[in-house]
């Protein structure tokens, strides 16, 4: 898996031949100084790369042209510090596919009152530059993110580097191939989809394997790289089981999965439990141990959440908050205090825990496997977004819910496994009865690091439709918003 920080975002700044070349120089200096300034402020996940001003037609098609097609530029930041006639754009835009920051701000913060001349104003001309800009991409129907503000201020450099971990999704997506062991789970239908569509809108490679695979590579582990594995858990968890031959089978399904991901350059998986021949236990602490790494991970075949937990971890990396598969499983109804508990069967990250990480072994009430091994802990409290990606049938529909998560209101002696607590915005009744409205699934990505507007400027990138479940909504008019969405996407 490749790090974000790899990635690049090219800084364009726009003008024109008509100032001089003073002026022009002043501009190049000035793009400098600003891409230098976001660079060394610390809150970016990617670098900003400086590219030459552009003044011509043919300047700007080539240097998009360029961005398109290199595989470090992850997305382009432009801004006009003086007018550059948009026509001049066109040409380049036209065939550009990648993110797009349209970042409208001004080098000098104040009006300098004694001095400012008509050279100034000409110099100094983002008011108008950009807007001339903004009419073109509006124009060509290129939804760009614009961020507003003065260069260095925190809230427009927050919001860039918000923006370049959306951005990096959208490339990492591009690349992401994945596993599912095994179908998805008999009957079950949100877990279903259109994986061409998916492939041709996201990107996505969505290979099966028979479970027999796992197996086969299994059985290749060698004992001295159980080992090894062992004193990796024993490093990060505590062992609370006397059980180590069910710990040591973990790890040999880790091992399995890892040498498989290498040779195929998988990221995500899924799993299903009626379909575990040959094998002993359900992958758990594996599945955990993996997730927290960064691998995306489904339960039950769901490869759209595999998928997004994969993409959503990728988009957090070096950010502490925590990114886990999740799911809705039971509620606290109590009134006004209402909860839900989410957990899975086994399969939940530790990057969401508080306190101590246990392995436990314990019986798993569905299937017939032995006692898997799995890692038991609780949750944190912290603003958090539950995602959900749905076919919807004709296209793909991303649903987000802005949640307060938090430790279990009381403490669950007899559950054996993971959970977090969360109650979603604005609350339980309204947002669940938009969520069942919209289609939302019980599998979901819970992410602390993460917002709903990364997540809104990620299905802009990825061209699908988004709907926000938060603290302002009207059930009436979400009701309206997803009616008026089908008939919108159907005439697309
Ligand atoms: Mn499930």
């Amino acid at each position: 898996m490749n790090s974000i920080k790899e990635y690049e975002f090219w800084f364009i700044t726009g003008s024109q031949h008509l100032y001089g070349t003073e002026t022009l120089q002043q501009v190049e200096r000035d793009s400098r100084v600003i891409a230098e300034g976001i660079n060394a402020c610390g809150k970016m996940p990617c670098r900003i790369a400086l590219k030459p001003i552009v003044k011509t037609p043919a300047e700007i098609t080539a240097v998009f042209k360029e961005a398109q097609y290199n595989d470090k530029c992850a997305g382009v930041i432009v801004w006009m510090h003086t007018f550059s006639p948009s026509k001049m754009w066109i040409n380049g835009l036209k065939n550009y596919t990648k993110p797009y920051l349209h970042f409208h701000t001004q080098f000098n913060r104040d009006i300098p009152w004694n001095e400012i001349d008509m050279d100034f104003m000409n110099l100094n001309q983002s008011a108008h530059g950009d807007r001339e800009h903004g009419f073109i991409t509006a124009r060509l129907r290129k939804q760009p993110k614009i961020v507003v503000g003065y260069w260095e201020d925190d809230k427009p450099r927050q919001k860039i580097a918000d923006w370049m971990r959306a951005a990096a999704g959208y490339a990492v997506s591009q690349k992401l191939k994945m596993v599912r062991f095994g179908d998805n789970m008999r009957q079950v239908a949100v877990t279903e989809g259109d994986k061409v569509e998916a492939e041709i809108k996201l990107g996505w490679d969505i290979e099966y394997r028979g479970i027999g695979d796992l197996v086969d590579a299994m059985d290749k582990i060698a004992d001295s790289q159980i080992d090894a594995q062992m004193n990796e858990y024993a490093k990060v968890y505590q062992m609370n089981t006397k059980d180590v031959d069910a710990v040591r089978y973990q790890a040999k399904i880790q091992l399995g999965l890892e040498k498989i991901f290498k040779d195929n350059g998988y990221s995500a998986f899924t799993t299903n439990f009626e379909d575990l021949w040959g094998m002993e236990q359900l992958p758990g602490l594996a599945a955990q141990d993996m997730i927290r790494k960064g691998c995306g991970f489904g339960g039950e075949g769901d490869w759209k959440v595999a998928a997004m937990c994969r993409i959503m971890k990728a988009m957090t990396e070096g950010q502490s908050g925590g990114t886990a598969f999740m799911e809705d499983y039971t509620y606290h109804l109590e009134k006004d205090n209402e909860h839900i508990l989410g957990a899975h069967m086994l399969e939940v990250c530790p990057t969401v825990a508080e306190g101590d990480i246990k392995i436990e072994v314990h019986p798993l009430g569905i299937g017939d496997r032995n006692p898997p091994a799995r890692l038991v802990f609780d949750s944190k409290d912290g603003d958090a977004i539950v995602v959900s990606l749905v076919d919807i049938g004709g296209r793909l529909r991303l649903i987000v819910n802005d949640v307060k998560a938090c430790n279990p209101l009381h403490k669950m002696p007899n559950l054996p496994v993971a959970g977090v607590m969360w109650k979603p915005l604005p609350d339980l009744q309204t947002s669940a009865e938009a969520w069942i409205m919209a289609g939302g699934a019980h599998h979901s990505v819970l992410s602390y690091d993460l917002t709903a507007e990364q997540m809104h400027d990620w299905a802009k990138m990825m061209d699908i439709e988004f709907v926000h479940i938060n603290a302002d909504i009207k059930i009436r008019e979400f009701e309206k918003e997803l009616f008026w969405n089908d008939i919108a996407y159907k005439l697309k």
